[in-house]
């Protein structure tokens, strides 16, 4: 059997690449996303009684993720970031992207309504993500209580984040560019760690990620410290 989906809405994110982006939504609230509503779902009617609601489910498709599934089926075992990049488990125990039908959902905070947009905070999604459903949060049916997951019991460890000043001054111009907290969602995206939980830093070793149109570099100048060294325009 054959399903075609067809998306609802387009996510407008800060976050151009992958790398960097928090792996679940809620982690670095400053990631603000306007969702914009695609014909024939464009129009206010659809939105009617959602302003009485503080959070929406997303639900997508990993769009980046989709080259490889539609090759050759997902992997029945994944290795998820969190348990090191190293130890495998089952796709369905598993958040993983490279999965069956590619499909993600995350819960985030209704901002505001604009429109045919939605502005939503907390987001963990690549910009240009396609939306294939939107849906209210029910707390009483969605807030389990006594609910555990032992792979993924609480969230990750935060790690310190420094600037150098001449980072942060970058980060404040390019904020009043835009109108948008630059400063917070480095801070916040950067202290969940981003790279591979494998790899030890060296101090010499660069990192970068683009945010918007701007290109954030950083390094750790020790394991679980991360210096902000530049937040520039890419030209
Ligand atoms: N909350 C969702 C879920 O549980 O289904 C997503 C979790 S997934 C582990 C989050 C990661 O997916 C992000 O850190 C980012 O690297 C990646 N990602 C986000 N949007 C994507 C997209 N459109 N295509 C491919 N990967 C994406």
């Amino acid at each position: 059997m054959t399903i075609t989906l067809h998306p609802v809405a387009i996510a407008h994110t800060p976050f151009a690449e992958k790398f960097a982006i928090p792996r679940q939504p809620a982690l670095a609230p400053a990631a603000r996303a306007r969702i914009e509503l695609l014909p024939p779902y464009n129009s206010p009617l659809a939105l009617e009684g959602l302003q009485q609601v503080s959070h929406v489910w997303l639900i997508f498709q990993f769009h980046q993720a989709l080259a490889s599934s539609r090759q050759q089926p997902a992997s029945l075992r994944v290795r998820p970031p969190r348990l090191g990049g190293n130890e495998k488990i089952g796709v369905f125990a598993s958040r993983a992207t490279h999965r069956p039908n590619s499909l993600g959902q995350s819960v985030v905070a209704l901002e505001k309504i604009e429109g045919c947009s939605l502005w939503v905070s907390g987001v963990d999604l690549l910009d240009g993500t396609p939306i294939l459903d939107i849906k209210p949060y029910v707390p009483y049916a969605d807030a389990v209580d006594g609910a555990h997951n032992q792979i993924a019991s609480d969230a990750p460890t935060l790690i310190d984040v420094n600037w150098q000043t001449q980072a942060l001054d970058q980060a404040q111009q390019q904020a009043s560019r835009l109108n948008q907290d630059v400063v917070a969602l480095v801070q916040q995206c950067l202290a969940q760690d981003p790279k591979p939980a494998y790899q030890q830093p060296t101090p010499e070793r660069h990192y970068g990620a683009q945010f918007w149109d701007l290109n954030i570099r950083w390094h750790y100048p020790a394991p679980n410290r991360i210096c902000v060294l530049a937040v520039e325009r890419i030209s």
